[in-house]
């Protein structure tokens, strides 16, 4: 006897909308240093979309993001390993002022974090000692050496399409719009 209602045992348990491989998520955090001090959120703005794999969201993270809903929240610890690596004391540079977009007129101050022409493209320093024709730059990412504590919300999860797939990362508000 053939049963009609049988239900498709392709459904994985978590059902459609669980994040993983050829989805996109959008989410909010909070980033925390390991002092508790808040360094960054993208609560101000539209919600983070991320294609899972693509490059420019932490691949620990994203990890993390396997299996969730919409609408879960969860808290996870990355240490500073998997996420902007150690903190390289000797990455200090001295950089002409001619060499820095508006350098010669802007008024730095020790800890503010400017971008610098980079060989691979605009990269973050932090200004460590001001001169009258250089700075001193720490060029280590500006969280190296930090472990991150991330406050997650899942806003949602869906199918990614086959174009973002394509280009490897999403596509709209939060995400790459082009
Ligand atoms: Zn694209």
């Amino acid at each position: 006897m053939s049963d009609s209602s049988v239900t498709d045992s392709t459904q994985s348990p978590a059902g459609d909308s669980a994040a993983g491989p050829g989805k996109v998520v959008a989410f909010h955090y909070d980033l925390y240093d390991s002092s508790a001090k808040k360094v960054e959120s993208s609560k101000e703005g539209d919600p983070v979309l991320c294609l899972h794999g693509e490059r420019g969201v932490l691949i620990a993270l994203q990890d993390a993001f396997v299996g969730k809903m919409p609408g879960d929240d969860f808290s996870i610890t990355i240490p500073h390993e998997k996420a902007y690596g150690r903190h390289y004391p000797d990455r200090v540079q001295r950089l002409s002022r001619k060499k820095i977009d508006g350098g010669k007129q802007q008024m730095f101050r020790p800890g503010q974090i400017i971008t610098i022409q980079a060989e691979h493209g605009p990269s973050p320093a932090t200004v460590v000692k001001v001169g009258k024709f250089n700075l001193d730059l720490d060029i280590n990412h500006p969280l190296a050496g930090v472990d991150l504590t991330f406050d997650v919300q899942i806003v949602s999860v869906r199918e990614a399409s086959a174009e973002e797939i394509a280009h490897g990362h999403a596509h709209g508000l939060g995400g790459h719009q082009h």
